[in-house]
């Protein structure tokens, strides 16, 4: 855990200490655009053969949040949401910092692991959290020791006791509806109300221990009272499992869907009033949660080269070297608006012209904007997507040829 210095700790973790960190000065860049640019400058002016699309992680951004979590979430343990962004130096930093993580897959738990056996503890660290696991993946868990897993079918009851007897479960029940999510998690995952007893009961039956109760309300929830009413629903499970006769529940897993600024804060407000009003009088249970988007999405840049321009008439039409494909597939998988800005800045007075920006394979759906206001450009200029840390990277494919793993990750840290 970390006292006051964080970021010596996180600069010496795991998946950062052997990485080149750029420091960079703040100055008086007050606005977090403004450093982003200052960043993508910096990596380029010390890295002139960089003439590919990159990124670049500010780790004083994951510092900040992780602050702000404490503040705002003293009672609950934050386990980072892997499948958002994966970057080894991401899960190094919250590692040093005193996140657990929330892994859906055995590689996602091996790359958690390898940051080390003193750094990651796979029992206390580690919450397999998706309802339905390959066999394959739970004998590796298993092995691996990692000992908590989530559920919400009585097939996985079944499959648990086969293979990862020792495993301990979390019931995942089925969030109120209406949360307004940007990607809604209930139409695939969590026990409705009705399923309840029964899932507690084939747990029972099995000899499987349930340790306690998850849920997720979708990512990027809008509407907040989501999550009161899941608080809510989780203490009935925590009920229904003490009138079944079972040892008490212990473990509150209230999920993801957090978005960071005043929302996060808004959110923090009405968790902790739920945790007060239905589990004040269980001071012994644990609450954890899986954030994902709320580390990642800010603290990620994505500074994209322009490869290829046709001007048609008052149109101007690019080319650049990430795209739906690559990491920009967040503009399909996780609704994400792009605005990108030009690194080299609008001049005051520069005339703008309605802008087409492509991706870099033969897909005519590999567009990122249509129709969007850029100054001119040419090629070999820097096309700056702010916020792009969360289900970018790590949703991209190789179509064409043009493989997302080579978009390198620059590792900085802001002051
Ligand atoms: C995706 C996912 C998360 C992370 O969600 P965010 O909205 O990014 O916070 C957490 N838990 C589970 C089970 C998930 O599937």
């Amino acid at each position: 855990m970390v006292g006051s210095i964080p970021i010596q700790a996180v600069l010496v973790a795991p998946g950062v200490k052997d990485r080149k960190v750029l420091e960079f000065k703040r100055g008086d860049a007050l606005k977090d655009r403004d450093v982003a640019s200052g960043l993508i400058r910096s990596v380029l002016a010390s890295n002139p053969t960089q003439r590919s699309a990159f990124y670049v992680f500010d780790l004083a951004k994951v510092v900040d949040l992780f602050r702000s979590w404490r503040r705002a979430l003293p009672g609950v343990r934050p386990c980072y949401a892997v499948k958002c962004n994966p970057d080894p130096s991401l899960l190094g930093a919250l590692a040093a910092l005193g996140a657990g993580f929330d892994c859906a897959s055995r590689a996602e738990i091996e790359a958690v692991l390898s940051l080390g056996a003193g750094v990651v503890h796979p029992r206390r660290d580690i919450v397999y959290a998706n309802p339905c696991k390959p066999e394959a993946h739970l004998e590796f868990a298993a092995e691996a020791g990692v000992t908590l897993a989530t559920y919400d079918s009585e097939e996985e009851v079944a499959k648990v006791r086969r293979c990862h007897p020792g495993c301990e479960l979390l019931l995942r029940i089925k969030g109120p509806d209406g949360g307004d999510a940007r990607v809604d998690l209930g139409t695939k995952y969590g026990a409705l109300a009705g399923e309840v007893v029964p899932l507690l009961r084939a747990a029972q039956r099995a000899g499987v221990p349930v340790a306690g109760v998850s849920f997720h309300v979708g990512s990027g929830a809008a509407n907040l009272d989501v999550y009161r009413g899941a608080v809510e629903d989780a203490r009935k499970v925590f009920d229904a499992a003490t009138e079944l006769g079972m040892p008490p529940l212990r473990v509150l897993d209230i999920g993801g869907g957090f978005v960071s600024g005043p929302k996060f804060e808004d959110a923090a407000a009405v968790i902790n009033d739920a945790l007060a009003r239905h589990f004040g009088d269980l001071p012994c249970v644990e609450v954890i949660g899986e954030p994902g988007r709320y580390f990642a999405e800010t603290a990620f840049t994505l500074a994209a080269r322009v490869i290829g321009k046709r001007v048609r008439g008052e149109v101007r039409e690019y080319w650049i070297d990430d795209g739906l494909y690559g990491s920009l597939n967040c503009v399909i998988m996780d609704h994400y608006v792009p605005t990108p800005r030009p690194l080299a800045g609008a001049r005051p007075g520069e005339r703008t012209y309605a802008s087409t920006v492509f991706g870099p394979t033969c897909d005519s759906l590999d567009t990122v904007v249509r129709g969007y206001q850029l100054p001119e450009m040419s090629v070999g200029d820097w096309l700056v997507f702010d916020d792009m840390g969360a289900y970018t990277t790590g949703a991209g494919s190789n179509f064409n040829g043009f493989a997302t793993s080579d978009i390198k990750i620059y590792v900085a840290y802001s002051s």
